[in-house]
């Protein structure tokens, strides 16, 4: 089982980077944000609680993210491993997350950590915005989320240093040469 977590804060490609991943080693993608943003869409009482805290720029409560994880994973079916974007963004998420694959007999196969200058990460931000209408991807909420970034979510770099499966990604340049970057350090725990 390859189980990536692909971390690093708004806007330092986690998504794109996941969808290569997803491409080249056949796993699963859990992206918490989109789950969130379907069931915003969907209109249900989860959306209705997350909007709240996604239109603020703030990370919606550990344990409703936790219990969207368990049942996103409990649906992959024959899985050869899963790339978690997004997730974890608190140390009980990062402890829940050890848990939830430990009951499985899994655990972390390695953490990228896409590391992108925090001005790049703004510029990005406010383009996606401009492109795609996400509505938290506005200058006052990427500042927002960027602060969470740092408070909150980053802490886990150590936890995961401690934990023996931290592996720093340059996140800026060639978008071909983060990938190769990453696939090499993804085959080494293959
Ligand atoms: P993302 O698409 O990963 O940038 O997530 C968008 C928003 O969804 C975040 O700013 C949070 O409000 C919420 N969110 C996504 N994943 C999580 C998570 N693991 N824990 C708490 N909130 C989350």
């Amino acid at each position: 089982m390859l189980n990536i977590v692909i971390f690093g804060a708004p806007g330092s490609g986690k998504g794109t980077q996941s969808e290569k991943i997803v491409a080249k080693y056949g796993i699963n993608h859990i992206s918490t944000g989109d789950v969130l943003r379907a069931e915003i869409k969907g209109g249900t009482e989860l959306g209705k609680i997350a909007k709240g805290y996604i239109d603020q720029g703030q990370l919606i409560p550990d344990e409703l993210i936790i219990d969207i994880l368990a049942k996103t994973l409990d649906s992959f079916q024959e899985s050869k491993g899963v790339i978690f974007d997004g997730f974890p963004r608190t140390i009980p998420q990062a402890e829940a997350l050890k848990k939830v694959l430990a009951e499985r007999g899994q655990e972390v196969s390695i953490m990228l950590d896409l590391d992108v200058p925090e001005e790049e990460l703004m510029t990005r931000l406010i383009k996606r915005g401009q492109e795609s209408g996400r509505a938290d991807d506005n200058e006052e909420t990427i500042k927002k989320r960027l602060v969470v970034y740092h408070n909150q979510t980053a802490p886990l770099i150590d936890w995961y240093k401690q934990d023996g499966k931290y592996q720093h990604i340059k996140g800026f340049g060639l978008l071909e040469d983060i990938f190769a970057e990453i696939c090499e350090a993804v085959d080494k725990v293959k």
